[in-house]
């Protein structure tokens, strides 16, 4: 069976972090629509400008650009073996548009991730980290030993802290995700689909363990 998962969670649970670990771990490509969509703002490709403000002010960018960007991408090689979508479906529409997809790849067998983590710790978590725009790496700010060197890459003055993750914009991306997105869980709770359900206030590899042992016996790996 091909592994497609999905991973779900509100901003700041540790999706990235754990769609990184589980897609090394499994061989599988690592989707992130966040990232797709910081690369074309780095690149200011014209949908990067437009990507920017919206990203800017924590806010979604419209459901037919991402499903666009996400129809192309699980066409790449690079899916072939499985992978891992992380931050989308964002909304029903879109998770109604990747069943779409889905059928037209002819494979609709998906497993979905869903990262739990109270708010109060949701914004302690994002309000205190940055971004290596070296590598990517969202770091919490504890992990930083030197300041200005990103312990994942060792490049120095890379460090940012996303404007995404100031306090008032944290509000609105949660107050979007309790709106918008938290009714893509309910979508895929009718469905008859593997949900793994995880308790993402543990720590990075308590967290990855639980999800590797369900994920085992689901694929029989
Ligand atoms: P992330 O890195 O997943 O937190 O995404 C960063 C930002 O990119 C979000 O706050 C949105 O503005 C935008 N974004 C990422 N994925 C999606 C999506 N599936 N639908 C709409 N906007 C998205």
């Amino acid at each position: 069976m091909k592994k497609q998962l999905l991973i779900f969670g509100a901003p700041g649970v540790g999706k990235g972090t754990q769609a990184k670990l589980i897609a090394d771990k499994l061989e599988i490509a690592h989707i992130s629509t966040g990232d797709i969509l910081r690369e074309a703002v780095s690149k200011e490709t014209e949908m990067g400008k437009l990507a920017k403000v919206i990203m800017e002010k924590g806010e979604l960018v419209p459901d037919n650009i991402m499903i666009g960007i996400v129809r192309d991408t699980l066409k790449e090689d690079k899916c072939s073996n499985g992978y891992i979508l992380d931050g989308f479906p964002r909304t029903v529409k879109q998770a109604e548009m990747l069943d779409e997809i889905l059928k037209e790849l002819n494979s609709n067998d998906i497993c979905l991730i869903n990262i739990e983590v109270d708010n109060k710790l949701i914004i302690q978590r994002l309000s205190n980290r940055k971004m290596c725009t070296n590598c990517g790496s969202i770091l919490s700010i504890d992990a930083i030993e030197e300041p200005e060197r990103c312990p994942k890459c060792k490049a120095v003055g890379k460090l940012i802290k996303r404007k995404d993750d100031e306090v008032e914009v944290i509000k609105n991306r949660l107050e979007i995700y309790h709106n918008l997105t938290e009714p893509v869980l309910s979508y895929y709770k009718k469905k008859s689909i593997k949900i793994i359900s995880v308790d993402g206030s543990k720590t990075i590899g308590d967290v990855n363990l639980t999800i590797l042992r369900e994920l085992k016996g689901y694929y029989n790996i």
